[in-house]
């Protein structure tokens, strides 16, 4: 029997009343329990890994599309810590999870979307069937796999440092400098990367600081730039950063020196948060994203990624953007497979 065909005990319950809840149960029953004794349930035709923003927003689409798409999400969105999410219309301001409970609560109104919290931890490839494992011994098999699976920052080894990511130690003057503007502010940073910040922070406050942590590394022409436009280069090694629940009051350097500041901005490496898509064959870019087409598909055929995981324009925005353009190839797809 088509996988297709399988009518899910949840899905049923989704699909209304009690009468018609015991018209649906003999069936689903009896498939999931054989699933279940199998440990794997077949009856996706996309599975989703990563439910964040991107991993949402590709869910809308597909559920919008009738395509039965289960989320696999282990609740580690990168900006958790973050106490408001700001530059997305509509939700600006709002906290992180408000803004994804509230995705997660619209995707799921579509009854052929299922949500599962836990950790993908082995995806394979058999012919043209995907079969991914969960850390908690589920098996699940899909036709098409999206990774939404985003990044994971890479804190550096300051004291204090991660208690203050995403509150008082930014990494987007989009996301958080106009809440900062004004403050006192540093940059952690050193440079290309730091140059390449310094003039949006100056836009937003006069005082500006480049830590540079080490060795300076800009050109003259980039040092008289700076001086121009008064911004100070302090090149001490940063040790701790000093703060009260994540609000920074001083940095302190390897010569017990220390110096206040009200708010910095950071540029720290980052790793994928999934080895999966690297397991499978996929590409990745020099800066070691993800790499997709302008529909989001990577060189593996069936394996779409979206969001912070293939781009370095990260915002909330831009990864519902993006995971909205997935489901809908993903569907399109689906759609041409099956005329
Ligand atoms: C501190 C901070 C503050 C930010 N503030 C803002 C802001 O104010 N405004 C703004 O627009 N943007 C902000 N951003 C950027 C924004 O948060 C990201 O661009 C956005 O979260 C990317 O969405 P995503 O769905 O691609 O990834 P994420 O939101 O990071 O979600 C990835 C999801 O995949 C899950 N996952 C990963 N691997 C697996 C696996 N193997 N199995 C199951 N699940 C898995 C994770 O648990 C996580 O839930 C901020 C970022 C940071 C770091």
């Amino acid at each position: 029997m088509s996988h297709l065909k399988l009518i899910h005990r949840r899905d049923a319950i989704k699909q209304g009343s009690i009468a018609t809840l015991s018209l649906f149960l003999p069936i689903p029953y009896s498939n999931k329990t054989k699933h279940d004794n199998m440990n794997i349930n077949t009856n996706f035709e996309v599975i989703i890994i990563g439910g964040s923003y991107a991993g949402l927003s590709a869910a809308m689409a597909l559920g919008r599309s009738l395509r039965r798409v289960l989320i696999i999400d282990s609740n580690l969105p990168c900006n958790r810590q973050t106490p408001h999410s700001h530059n997305f219309i509509t939700q600006d301001g709002k906290t992180p999870s408000e803004i994804s409970q509230n995705a997660k609560s619209q995707v799921l109104a579509y009854r052929t979307v299922e949500f599962k919290q836990d950790l993908v931890i082995e995806g394979t490839k058999n012919d043209n069937l995907f079969m991914v494992n969960t850390k908690s011994g589920k098996k699940y098999t899909a036709k098409k796999l999206i990774f939404a699976t985003g990044i994971k920052d890479i804190m550096p080894n300051i004291k204090g440092f991660s208690d203050c990511w995403g509150i008082t130690v930014v990494h987007c003057p989009y996301c958080h400098g106009y809440e900062i503007r004004n403050k006192k502010t540093g940059i952690i940073a050193n440079g290309e990367r730091a140059f390449h910040l310094a003039p949006m922070i100056k836009n937003l406050t006069s005082d500006v600081t480049i830590l540079t942590s080490g060795k300076v590394d800009f050109d003259n022409d980039q040092l008289a730039k700076l001086k121009e436009n008064n911004v100070r280069i302090i090149d001490k090694e940063i040790v701790e950063i000093e703060h009260s629940n994540g609000y920074i009051k001083n940095v302190i350097f390897r010569d017990a020196t220390k110096e206040n500041f009200e708010a910095t901005y950071a540029a720290i490496p980052f790793e994928q948060h999934s080895h999966i898509p690297e397991a499978l064959g996929c590409n990745f870019t020099e800066q070691g994203y993800i790499e997709v087409d302008m529909m989001h598909k990577t060189n593996i055929e069936g394996v779409f990624a979206c969001g912070d995981n293939t781009s370095r324009l990260r915002s909330v925005s831009n990864a519902v953007a993006a995971g909205n353009v997935t489901g809908a190839v993903v569907n399109m797809e689906l759609a041409k497979e099956q005329f």
